[in-house]
């Protein structure tokens, strides 16, 4: 094995970290210089909008890699401090504060941002993304005044369920009249607004949001429809947009994401690897360019990266099946494959009950099976993933399910 020299990793959260952390897995032993414009040290970003959101969970329990552990590894940290430029004919990153990194590879690890709000009174207005959010809304939302989140994704979803649990009143819109319908389809997705509405929270679904007005404590949000909604806090959760203008003027070919191949290297520069939710990379299962912003898929990509890095005679491609997991209220939510663009699907179980647990799962018109989402059923999205992953028909795999539930498999 030939090591590069050094590696710069940009990009100091889950992708980043664990390719770091990877590369020694992998055996690498040269230099790993990790940077990141957070000041903190790395942390896991899912429990943002769940147990951290809720107080539940402490900054230690959700940190990626402490200071001890970089060291132990060799990781050099470069924290609080953004690239600004890569310079892929010298081989450097530019930093904000003017100092530059020699790389021999260096991996793009810089995620998404929230798509910012487009209304901004002076104050109550948030958007989740990073811990410094978490900590603002958290604040706001200890305050006892209604909560209107704007947008009923799964970021919204997930603060409707966690600012309920605090004890607010809380109403989320959305243009759409099944938001989550976009990724599960119109009926499954009905069912997720059921879900908001027999724990108390109001939808008002298939209404735009005209302007935000006010101030912290005391917002407007005015909706398409005329009517006004009162509210101390506002959450923005209107989707993500990759951290890539950074790379601007590169030569790199960015588009929604840098653009690899399917062994996650940039098409136009063989040293430089993309990872995460900045990825957008051919996936040789479905023939065609994706970018994917799903914890799972940082974390594959990175092992994928880190071994190509430090093995690059036996470069590995990169071919998930996709995997997301989502908390509402009292459902563990796992999506498997790719339901959307599925033309039929069958539900197993039963999502309406008072303890919840079924499984849909999704075919083509051809019959071919493309994914499946399991509610508070471990083992049944076992079986899914591996079916997935196997090619197997939509049939049998309805048919396993069937057996599954018949014989009362209890909740894993
Ligand atoms: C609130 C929330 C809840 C989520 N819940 C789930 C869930 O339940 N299940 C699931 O599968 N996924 C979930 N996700 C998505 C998942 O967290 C992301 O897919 C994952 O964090 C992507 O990791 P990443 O390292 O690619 O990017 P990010 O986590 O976005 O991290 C990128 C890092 O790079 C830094 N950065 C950006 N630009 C620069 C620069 N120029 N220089 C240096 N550093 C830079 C950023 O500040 C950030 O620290 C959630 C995301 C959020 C925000």
């Amino acid at each position: 094995m030939t090591d590069p020299r050094t590696v710069v990793v940009v990009g100091a959260s889950v992708a980043g970290v664990r390719t770091a952390q990877s590369l020694r897995t992998e055996g690498f032993g040269g230099r790993i210089v990790l940077v990141g414009d957070e000041p903190d040290l790395p942390y896991d970003k899912p429990p943002l909008s769940k147990q951290f959101l809720t107080g539940c969970w402490s900054v230690e329990r959700i940190a990626l890699l402490t200071a001890e552990a970089a060291a132990a590894a060799e990781i050099e940290l470069r924290l609080g401090v953004a690239a600004q430029r890569l310079d892929v004919a010298d081989r450097q990153v530019v930093l904000i504060d003017g100092s530059t990194i020699d790389y021999d590879a260096a991996v793009l690890a810089t995620g998404a941002a929230a798509r910012p709000a487009p209304w901004s009174p002076t104050s109550g207005v948030h958007v989740l993304r990073s811990m410094a959010d978490a900590r603002a809304l958290r604040d706001d939302l200890e305050v006892d005044r209604p909560v209107v989140i704007i947008g009923g994704g799964f970021i919204g979803a997930e603060v409707a369920a966690t600012a309920h649990a605090l004890g607010r009143e809380v109403t989320v819109v959305d243009p759409l009249s099944a938001p989550i319908g976009r990724v599960v389809g119109r009926e499954v997705g009905e069912l997720f607004v059921d879900l908001h509405t027999r724990h108390g929270v109001t939808t008002k679904f298939g209404v735009g949001v005209e302007s935000v007005e006010g101030e912290a404590g005391d917002l407007t949000v005015q909706l398409t429809d005329g009517s006004q909604l009162a509210a101390g806090t506002v959450v923005v959760g209107i989707g993500a947009v990759p951290n890539d203008g950074w790379l601007a003027g590169s030569g790199l070919l960015v588009d929604d994401g840098v653009v690899c191949d399917e062994h996650c290297r940039a098409v136009d520069a063989a040293d430089v690897y993309a990872v995460g939710d900045v990825l957008r990379w051919f996936h040789p299962g479905h023939g065609e360019h994706v970018r994917v912003e799903h914890w799972t898929n940082a974390v594959e990509s990175a092992a994928v990266v880190a071994h190509n890095i430090a093995h690059p005679e036996e470069l590995r491609s990169h071919c998930p099946v996709e995997y997301v997991w989502s908390d509402q209220y009292d459902w563990k939510i796992q999506i498997v494959g790719r339901p959307v663009g599925a033309t039929r699907h069958t539900l197993v179980g039963d999502l309406t009950s008072a303890h919840p647990r079924g499984a849909a799962v999704y075919a083509d018109d051809s019959g071919d099976l493309r994914g499946a989402v399991a509610v508070n059923w471990p083992k049944a999205l076992l079986v899914c993933r591996r079916a997935v992953g196997a090619g197997a028909s939509f049939d049998d795999v309805v048919a396993q399910l069937d057996r599954l539930s018949a014989a009362g498999a209890a909740p894993a």
